[in-house]
């Protein structure tokens, strides 16, 4: 798609349709008091009869617009001018882009707002691209069409490049999470990073599964000992710094396929099972971003790709797994591998020098019982680092909350027979005995865990994005690497 800032007049702009800003209350900004004056008072009249609306999100169609050349016109609400911010942006943007989506369209302009800041410019470009991408990769009678063209008013040319490389990454992470578990599984995975990678100057080191033995990973070598296709644990390097500074680490979960092994999943919660390599779809997207826009900092990303299926040489419960970092693990459930997983990719990352470490995974279930289904999960060991990362995914508009680590949770996952073991006390504060396992492996460094299960992958579709992979995160995490200086603050 062509995003380019407009630069003809509102009037005399010949668009498909043009998509104006509304908030909900009387200050209207400068193009939509512009487009009601073109237009001899129609929209006033519009929102007087209340057929348009300054919700967030709120959309509505108006064919032929008098005084101007776009052939038509599609309001969409802003909210209240106070609460107005990058999230918001995004979510109207993309609320109007679905919409417009269900058909074939040229050019669609936008003019949302006067003097908007770059990033919230930016943010609302992304939710635009994320709005009209679907998931029906393997429809052939698709349901949302990209347009051939953007062009935005009061949007520098920087904003446009900003915004598309931000909704390209969201969506690449998307479409990762929305390919079925029978093209996607860990060395597909592996070949699609490489090419990425390659395309945006990133270095990309494949651990095939010898090597994983080799490097004595046999937490996560475990999980996937029972599948026909063989783990990879990836690494990416990223180096915009000019000289040296250590690097920040971006840990994904990436279970290409999770049937829950010998304690299997119901179907109904199988179902969906494909997308439980979110976590390593946003570090690839988010190290990709960086790249892409030459962030001036050192970058490490590890991906541990496995599927978790059921044969004959599946792990069991009762075995006791020694990590690579020596630590002993009693494995009492088999659908807790994410975690075991994550052991040898976070121990890598230490191993890597990283100064500190964010983990993004789809780890608990409990997650979306505690939080629900659209807010991720954020655990730390330095409550500085998690703040840093808490702002972070504010400003972006993506709801997160944090959850409590004290001492005495880490008793939960003591074991009688090994080191720890990779569940808890029963369904009690699942989430957070998760954390405090992957806590053992990250070697006291300054360290985020976000768990994502429930906020990777929407059922339904919401007004601003179809159903399936969210790419929930790769935007906080492209704004926190996007500060790194060298050091997690203090
Ligand atoms: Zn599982």
């Amino acid at each position: 798609m062509r995003i380019t800032p407009a630069v003809e007049d509102l009037a005399e702009h010949e668009a498909d349709t043009l998509v104006i800003g509304i908030p909900d209350d009387p200050a209207w900004p400068g193009p939509s008091r512009r487009v009601d004056a073109l237009s001899r008072g129609l929209l006033g009249r519009l929102f007087e009869s209340r057929d348009v609306a300054g919700k967030v999100g709120e959309t509505t169609l108006v064919l032929e617009p008098p005084g101007l050349r776009a052939k038509a016109l599609l309001t969409v609400g802003l909210g209240k001018q106070a609460a107005l911010d990058r999230g918001v942006a995004n979510r109207a943007a993309g609320s109007a882009a679905r919409q417009l989506a269900r058909r074939r369209r040229g050019r669609v302009a936008f003019a949302l707002g006067d003097d908007w800041p770059e990033d919230r410019v930016a943010g609302a470009i992304c939710g635009a691209m994320v709005g009209c991408a679907g998931q029906d990769l393997f429809r052939a009678e698709k349901k949302s069409f990209s347009f051939d063209e953007m062009t935005w008013f009061g949007a520098t040319a920087e904003a446009c490049e900003q915004g598309r490389i931000l909704g390209e990454s969201v969506n690449l992470a998307r479409r990762l999470v929305n390919q079925p578990p029978n093209v996607l599984f860990p060395d597909s995975f592996a070949d699609i990073a490489r090419t990425v990678c390659a395309e945006h100057g990133i270095e990309c080191e494949v651990w095939d599964d010898r090597r994983l033995e080799q490097e004595r990973c046999g937490a996560m070598l475990a999980v996937g000992r029972a599948s026909t296709q063989p783990p990879r644990m990836l690494i990416l390097r990223y180096r915009g710094a000019p000289g040296e500074m250590p690097p920040v680490a971006l840990v994904g979960k990436g279970v290409t396929f999770d049937s829950g092994g010998l304690s299997i999943k119901p179907s109904d919660g199988m179902k969906t099972m494909k997308g439980d390599m979110a976590g390593a779809a946003a570090v690839l997207a988010a190290m990709c971003a960086a790249a892409r826009r030459g962030f001036p900092a050192h970058l490490i990303g590890v991906l541990g790709l496995v599927e978790n299926v059921i044969s004959g040489s599946a792990y069991k419960l009762g075995d006791v797994l020694t990590a690579r970092s020596g630590t002993t693990i009693e494995v009492l459930n088999t659908d807790a591998e994410g975690r075991l997983v994550l052991a040898d990719a976070l121990n890598v990352a230490v191993e890597l020098g990283a100064a500190a470490i964010i983990d993004v995974a789809t780890l608990t279930g409990a997650c979306s019982v505690a939080l629900g289904q659209h807010v991720v999960g954020v655990m730390t060991n330095h409550q500085p680092w998690c703040d840093r990362v808490l702002s972070a995914a504010r400003e972006c508009g993506e709801p997160a909350w944090q959850l409590p680590m004290f001492p005495d949770y880490g008793e939960l996952i003591r074991s009688q027979v090994a080191d720890i073991k990779n569940v808890g006390d029963g369904r009690y504060a699942g989430t957070i005995t998760g954390a405090k396992f992957l806590e053992e492996f990250v070697g006291g460094r300054p360290w985020v865990h976000a768990d994502i299960a429930g906020s990777a992958f929407s059922e339904s579709a919401r007004a601003w994005i179809d159903g399936g992979g969210t790419g929930v995160f790769v935007r906080t995490l492209i704004e926190v690497v996007r500060n790194w200086s060298g050091a997690a603050p203090a």
